[in-house]
């Protein structure tokens, strides 16, 4: 089975419990979950890739605005099932193409989108390995 790694934002922390719903509904077993406040060097790190964009101290600042739950998500191709309840990044585009998913439901606009889930088996891997490391508890 697939794992990726899924993460409520602070935006969405009050929808907790219709997202852990829908996960299950689409046959996803979270295996791992943690609620955690993220620092901002904590923020600048999960999300390195982008440390040059232009959005990227927004970003800092909506991430660490309030606690994260972080979930590790298995099942059946779990990365493209995730990636496809999320939605688009911009909850605008996402409303107009699935106004079920999830971006479409709770996001508000291109920064504060409600979740996040991996793009990829590495990045997967990786973000796992940020919030559950495997030399933890976990
Ligand atoms: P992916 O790009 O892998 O589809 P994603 O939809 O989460 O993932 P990313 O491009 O990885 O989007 O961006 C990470 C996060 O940065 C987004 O989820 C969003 O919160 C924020 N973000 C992305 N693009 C913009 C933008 N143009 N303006 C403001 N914030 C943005």
């Amino acid at each position: 089975k697939e794992k990726t790694l899924g993460m409520i934002k602070p935006d969405a922390l009050d929808r907790m419990g219709m997202i852990l719903d829908m996960i299950s509904h689409k046959g996803l077993l979270v295996t791992k979950a943690k609620m955690v406040l993220l620092s901002r060097a904590e923020a600048a790190q999960f999300y390195m890739e982008h440390q040059s964009k232009p959005f990227f101290n927004g970003l800092l600042d909506y991430v660490t605005s309030g606690p994260v739950v972080a979930m590790e998500i298995m099942g059946g191709n779990a990365i493209g099932v995730w990636r496809e309840m999320i939605g688009p990044t911009n909850p605008s585009d996402a409303r107009s193409q699935n106004s079920q998913s999830l971006r479409a439901k709770y996001g508000t606009d291109n920064t504060r989108n409600a979740v996040h889930g991996s793009d990829s088996k590495e990045s997967a891997t990786r973000e796992a390995e940020f919030f559950f490391p495997s030399a933890g508890p976990s």
